[in-house]
């Protein structure tokens, strides 16, 4: 390794490099990068660094690699763990931003080929341009990126139908540690030629290279949806429901996401979004079937809202008459966290449970929290129909403001809710990652020779610990 770098060489190395106008160093320009989507994390990076091309992200990553300074890759930055903000050893920033080109499309394969860059909105949009849909769906589509929902495995609420995004990556290209690059960009369906070594970079928030690119599976576009919001007494509902709509739609069930009052009236209450029925007392569900056609799915979902309602299992309900109502019940699902941020401070959990377990899991959760603090707002909203609730212990600005220690609030918070997700065989992280805010969760529940194994993976490929250093273990 060469002698220690001052920060004004490394600069003007990496502007030698890149050029000057991609690399950001004034504190008003990093502003934007060294802080989270919810405003909870920031600290300082050295510079935001922003290649054009797989070749410039190799040739920056062999240049730190060689002197030994921290890196973090970033995408949209809409992490919800800290994940992609830095901590304080002063990283510098390697943003895909400017990696944005969609490579090739496939109509025959169905796979999309496109820069780690490209936003998952522009994924959408390409995709449809050619008559097919990229399936990942997700709240901050518009700013999160291809490279960043593959480094934390991101789910949302079209998970049932088409799983998460591991489930729909073909190929990868990776720059690793080092600055070489790894290429498995094969649009291909079946592969068992050696280890499966993209399934390594899934998941891994960036601790064992930056993705760069990759081919994503599509499906035939599904312009077709019917959809209704639901009123329900109670989560035991929401399956019995999962399970009626399951047995009239099967794969046409595209989402199924459930929230309680509270969430609801946050929405409401902090936003210009039309109530979806006219009371909000109980539990609220979000069911929506897509195809390829028109043709018979109104009347599925009719056939199925009838059962459903003989059978006594549903308070109110709304059908979206128009594609326009259809997208308003989206944009209320859409804004849960932004609404929440008004109201107050949120302690979020991103637990999933076996389905079957989700209403023990809440009815639990609750009593839980009420023990730790009486003015917290329980606000709860999920992919029910993949076990993955966001339990979140909302505190009004003003009772967060008067904790002694809020710091130690919040650790009972997120383990009281996590102790208990991991009883009922769960997990602590579904699909937001570990980032920085759930590292503590990592050493308290899981086994010695998991973490064993993932610290072995990591110093095999980045022995200098430069990438994401202090992140998922640790
Ligand atoms: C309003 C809102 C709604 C959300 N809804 C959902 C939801 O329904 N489901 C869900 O799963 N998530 C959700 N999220 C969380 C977030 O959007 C996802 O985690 C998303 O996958 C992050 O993508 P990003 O490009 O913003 O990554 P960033 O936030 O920039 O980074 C996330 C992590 O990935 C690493 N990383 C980023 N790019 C790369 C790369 N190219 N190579 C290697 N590592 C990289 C970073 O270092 C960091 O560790 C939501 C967030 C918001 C703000």
């Amino acid at each position: 390794m060469a002698p220690p770098i001052t920060a004004a060489d490394l600069l003007a190395e990496i502007t030698g490099l890149l050029g000057a106008g991609a690399v950001l160093t004034e504190a008003a320009d990093l502003a934007g990068y060294c802080q989270d989507a919810r405003h909870k994390f920031r600290a300082p990076a050295l510079c935001v660094a922003r290649p054009r091309d797989t070749a410039q992200v190799a040739a920056l990553v062999g240049l730190l690699h060689r002197h030994g300074w921290p890196m973090l890759p970033q995408g949209g930055n809409t992490s919800l763990c800290g994940g992609a903000t830095p901590d304080d050893r002063r990283p510098v920033i390697v943003s895909t931003q400017r990696l944005n080109r969609i490579r090739d499309i496939d109509p025959f394969g169905l796979s999309i080929a496109a820069d780690a860059g490209c936003t998952i909105a522009a994924l959408q949009e390409a995709a449809a341009g050619e008559g097919m849909l990229y399936p990942v769906s997700l709240g901050s589509e518009g700013s999160c990126q291809l490279g960043g929902t593959i480094a934390t495995n991101a789910g949302g609420t079209a998970v049932l139908r088409y799983g998460t995004t591991r489930a729909n990556v073909l190929g990868l290209e990776v720059v690793l540690p080092d600055g070489r690059i790894l290429n498995t960009m094969r649009a291909l369906h079946k592969d068992t030629a050696g280890y499966d070594l993209k399934q390594l970079f899934i998941g891994a928030e960036g601790t064992l290279g930056i993705v760069t690119g990759a081919v994503m599976r599509l499906y035939p576009a599904a312009p077709a949806s019917a959809m209704c919001w639901l009123r329900i007494d109670a989560p035991a509902r929401a399956l019995d429901l999962l399970r009626l709509f399951r047995a009239h739609a099967g794969r046409l069930l595209t989402a199924f996401e459930l929230m309680n009052a509270q969430q609801l009236a946050n929405v409401l209450d902090h936003g210009t979004h039309p109530a979806p029925v006219e009371s909000r007392e109980g539990w609220h569900l979000m069911v929506e079937l897509t195809d390829t056609r028109a043709q018979g799915l109104d009347d599925l979902l009719m056939a199925a809202l009838e059962e459903a309602f003989d059978q006594g299992l549903i308070l109110e309900g709304t059908v979206a008459q128009s594609l326009a109502q259809a997208e308003a019940m989206w944009a209320l699902r859409h804004s849960v966290t932004e609404s929440n941020m008004r109201v107050g401070v949120s302690i979020t959990s991103d637990t999933a449970v076996p389905v079957g377990q989700v209403p023990a899991f809440i009815a639990r959760a609750e009593a839980a929290v009420a023990a730790i603090h009486p003015e917290i707002l329980v606000t709860v909203v999920g992919h029910v129909g993949d076990g993955n609730i966001h339990f979140i212990a909302l505190f009004p600005t003003a009772a967060w403001q008067a904790l002694p220690d809020p710091a130690a609030t919040e650790a009972r918070v997120r383990e009281a809710v996590n102790d208990i997700a991991i009883e009922l065989g769960g997990t602590f992280s579904a699909e937001h990652g570990v980032g920085q805010s759930m590292v503590a969760m990592m050493r308290r529940y899981k086994s010695g020779p998991e973490l064993d194994v993932m610290r072995a993976l990591r110093a095999c490929l980045d022995p200098s610990g430069l990438m994401n250093r202090g992140r998922v273990t640790g």
